[in-house]
């Protein structure tokens, strides 16, 4: 009778996982049926209002990523503005437009995928580091265990499978929203479209692709 129930039970459970499994595919489908329509364009937005700092997104980012302790494909700063209010401001790769970490790698290693995704192909890569040191965004490290230059890939092995980014999956406050800005109805080109937003570093030319709503001026690095 006990194993009974408990078979019952395990039954309710994967029902249920079933369920939110079914949910969070049914909202990626949406995302993806874009690619369907045209070319798509990654990129990233933050809601620095609704970021408290929590860390789960770097903490699901290292565990996704296998990323080496001491290293970090995303991390969150906490700056103090003019009236002593705290505000954490997530940063990561902008997989760049006209990424500056491209052109000084000498093997082709470092590339811009049609999409928009900017990667190292680990098996070219011969860790020289010249693309960390383009970065103007600090957002390269180089990986001690692999012997190469690695840094945020916006989950391309997820987002291969239609899965959000393991950060954006596990924000609890929806601070991070992920998607195609080449689909006028994805969910983030909808918020770009009625939110004032900005971005880092301009002046570098890279052209990054993460948009942030409520960026304070000295997080602008
Ligand atoms: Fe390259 Fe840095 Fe831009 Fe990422 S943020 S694409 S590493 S220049
Ligand atoms: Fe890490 Fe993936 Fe988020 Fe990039 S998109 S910061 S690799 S979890
Ligand atoms: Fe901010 Fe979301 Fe990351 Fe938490 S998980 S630190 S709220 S971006």
């Amino acid at each position: 009778m006990t194993q009974a129930v408990s078979r019952r039970e395990v039954i309710k459970t994967m029902a249920k996982s079933a369920v939110a499994l079914t949910v969070s595919l049914a909202a990626i489908k949406s995302e993806a049926s874009s690619a369907e329509r045209g070319k798509r364009r990654w990129a990233m937005y933050f809601d620095v209002s609704k970021c408290y700092g929590c860390m789960a997104c770097v903490v699901a980012c290292a565990a996704e990523n296998n990323v080496p302790i001491g290293s970090f494909r995303t991390w969150v700063e906490r700056h103090v503005v003019g009236d002593g209010v705290i505000v954490f401001v997530p940063k990561q790769c902008n997989h760049c437009d006209n990424p500056p970490c491209v052109r000084p790698c000498p093997t082709g290693a470092t590339f811009k995928r049609d999409d928009g995704l900017v990667l190292v192909n680990d098996d070219l890569c011969i860790g020289c580091g010249a693309c960390i040191e383009a970065c103007p965004y600090g957002a390269r490290y180089a990986n001690p265990i692999k012997g190469v230059a690695d840094k945020c890939t916006f989950c391309e092995h997820r987002i291969h499978l239609g899965l959000l980014p393991a950060c954006v999956e596990t924000c609890p406050t929806g601070a991070r929203v992920f998607g195609d800005i080449s689909d006028p109805e994805s969910v983030i080109s909808r918020i770009l479209a009625k939110t004032a937003t900005q971005r880092l570093k301009l002046e570098s030319g890279a052209e990054p692709m993460i948009f942030y709503r409520d960026l304070p001026e000295v997080a602008n690095k």
